[in-house]
């Protein structure tokens, strides 16, 4: 009976739950703990290190059974990957109220949060995991290229033609590295520690060769070989032997799992299995992670005094090594504060969508709908690039960056585009990475103008004013990227199914949720937001 929850979500137009939002909510989690979506869905990881979907399996077909009964007057509330309560609200409220994590601030560290989830209390949902939102690796490509490309535009007279990259892990987020460096010009090197991720971003086409040491140094040092070669071994052993050997990288960044030093990020000598299994409380163990972790850090800086570009890539790796005695490690700058802040800064971030009904031909169609709508070249060559180049995972999906003006649009154009019945019901969101919607210190608020790096009252406020527009369903969480105790983010959902209801949730969600974004960006003072705050008339009063 629980295997039926392991195979993806259910395609077509006919509805298993009461109503297309309900539909949607149900088709989004089990697309979640697809096979082919999630990187270990018997264990309900999704992503992100253990980033989960729902508590326990039995916590899921709860969820699952719930979703199925929940009436379009009634509101599911989700605590912590588990279903609390179905309580009646009406149909403009969310269908499904979401939070993960949350833990009082002072109990809010790694070893008191682990003690409430081995007690069964709380589970870790990362951002979109437990949000209920996750697309797969495409869902941060577009992030991942832009940060390439603001690198290469700072450093490199706009392209990475010629130039190497140095960097590790090839788990869900990580393993668009490689398509993005290549998409602008330059040429990747991926440290990879569990040989089946490696050979799985191989069969899926994000990395070109898998090998080891030898054997992808050369590959990768031949001008005339493949574009991302994944290096199989760990990046605390490898990092440190390169820098050693003076193997010269233009760039060299990091996306291991090390916002979860002890629950998912590989130390020397393991393997990823053996670490999986290990004892978070045996002080061998600890002592080897935060070594390994040091020492990959010390490298990463070694480069950075070669005069390579290096930055942390939001995974907290820098907060744990300068924790552990590398008094250095924030002399690495993070990836938002040095490429990503200025898109942020115009209201700008990562906008998605997922197809409901299965059908790639509804992908296609939404996205000339969008491409029609926004018509910007960038935005058409993007489309055109993700066509030929993004493998689908679960559920058809895409990911465009819209920002204020732009969503609202989008939104009921295409709720249009299924009404008119030439396309499913589509499911409209975005990333918790979003300008207004996370507070997270050590990446997408680093360095903010005004010094209001620490303060999350905006992603709450995002939460709050998602579900009063009635968004289909609001989640917030802590601890997504960097680990918990470390960020507090929120995201929304809302299924457009072509209704009058669809309309007016898509009209007041996309319209005010940017409008926080800009809102938050201009109170911190940012020339950017406020330009596009009086260029859309917002009434920000900060
Ligand atoms: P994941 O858990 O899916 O994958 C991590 C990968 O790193 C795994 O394949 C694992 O085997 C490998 N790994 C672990 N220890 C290693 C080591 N010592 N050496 C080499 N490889 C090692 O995680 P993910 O979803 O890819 O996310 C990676 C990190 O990036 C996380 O900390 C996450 O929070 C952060 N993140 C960054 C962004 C971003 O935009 N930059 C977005 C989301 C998440």
């Amino acid at each position: 009976m629980l295997d039926a929850l392991f195979r993806g979500a259910p395609r077509g137009l006919e509805l298993r739950c009461r109503g297309w939002e309900q539909e949607g909510a149900l088709r989004c989690l089990l697309n979640n703990l697809d096979p082919d979506v999630a990187e270990d869905a018997r264990a309900l990881v999704v992503y992100g290190g253990r980033g989960r979907a729902a508590r326990s399996p039995e916590a899921l077909a709860a969820i699952v059974a719930a979703l199925e009964r929940l009436g379009p007057d009634e509101t599911l509330v989700v605590q912590s990957g588990k279903a609390a309560a179905v309580l009646p609200t009406h149909p403009d409220a969310p269908r499904v109220l979401i939070s993960t994590a949350m833990v009082v601030p002072a109990w809010s560290d790694e070893d008191s949060f682990r003690r409430l989830e081995d007690a069964g209390l709380t589970v870790y949902g990362q951002m979109t995991a437990a949000g209920w939102f996750y697309i797969g690796t495409q869902g941060i490509l577009g992030f991942t290229y832009e940060t390439f490309r603001a690198v290469a535009e700072a450093h490199f007279g706009g392209t990475l033609a010629g130039r190497r990259v140095l960097t590790a892990g090839l788990g869900g987020m990580g393993g668009a590295q490689g398509f993005a460096v290549t998409q602008n010009g330059g040429r990747a090197l991926v440290v990879e520690v569990d040989p089946s991720r490696a050979e799985r971003r191989l069969r899926e086409g994000w990395v070109a060769l898998v090998a080891g040491y030898e054997e992808a140094l050369a590959a990768h040092l031949d001008p005339g070989g493949p574009g991302t070669v994944a290096l199989v071994g760990n990046a605390a052993d490898v990092v440190p032997r390169l820098l050693a050997e003076g193997i010269h990288f233009d760039v060299v960044t990091d996306q291991t799992p090390a916002h979860d030093p002890l629950g998912a990020y590989v130390p020397r000598g393991l393997t990823a299995a053996q670490a999986a299994g290990a004892d978070a409380g045996d002080p061998d163990f600890r002592a080897a992670v935060y070594g390994s972790l040091t020492d990959h850090v010390e490298a990463l800086l070694g480069y950075r005094r070669a005069g390579a570009v290096v930055f942390e890539y939001g995974n907290g790796i820098r907060t744990q090594a300068a924790a552990h005695g590398v008094d250095a490690a924030f002399e690495i700058p993070g990836f938002v504060s040095a490429y990503v802040r200025p898109i942020f800064a115009r209201g700008v971030g990562p906008f998605r969508w997922i197809c409901l009904s299965g059908d790639p031909a509804d992908l296609r169609r939404s996205e000339d709908v969008i491409m029609e709508v926004v018509g910007t070249d960038s935005l058409r060559a993007w489309i055109e690039l993700a066509r030929q180049r993004v493998p689908l995972q679960g559920l058809p999906a895409r990911i465009c960056w819209l920002g204020l003006g732009e969503r609202d649009r989008v939104a009921l154009a295409l709720n249009e585009l299924v009404r008119s019945g030439r396309c499913g019901p589509l499911a409209l969101g975005r990333d918790h990475m979003d300008p207004a919607s996370v507070a997270s210190p050590t990446r997408e608020t680093e360095s903010m103008r005004d010094g209001s790096d620490a303060i999350a009252d905006w992603p709450v406020l995002s939460a709050l004013l998602n579900a009063a527009q009635g968004a289909s369903w609001v989640a917030i969480g802590n601890g997504g990227g960097v680990g918990v105790g470390r960020s507090i983010h929120s995201g929304m959902v809302v299924v457009a199914d072509g209704s009058e209801l669809a309309e007016r949730k898509l009209r007041r969600v996309f319209w005010t949720d940017p409008a926080l974004g800009v809102a938050r960006y201009a109170d911190a003072g940012y020339p950017e937001a406020l330009a596009e705050a009086a260029r859309h008339g917002l009434d920000t009063l900060g």
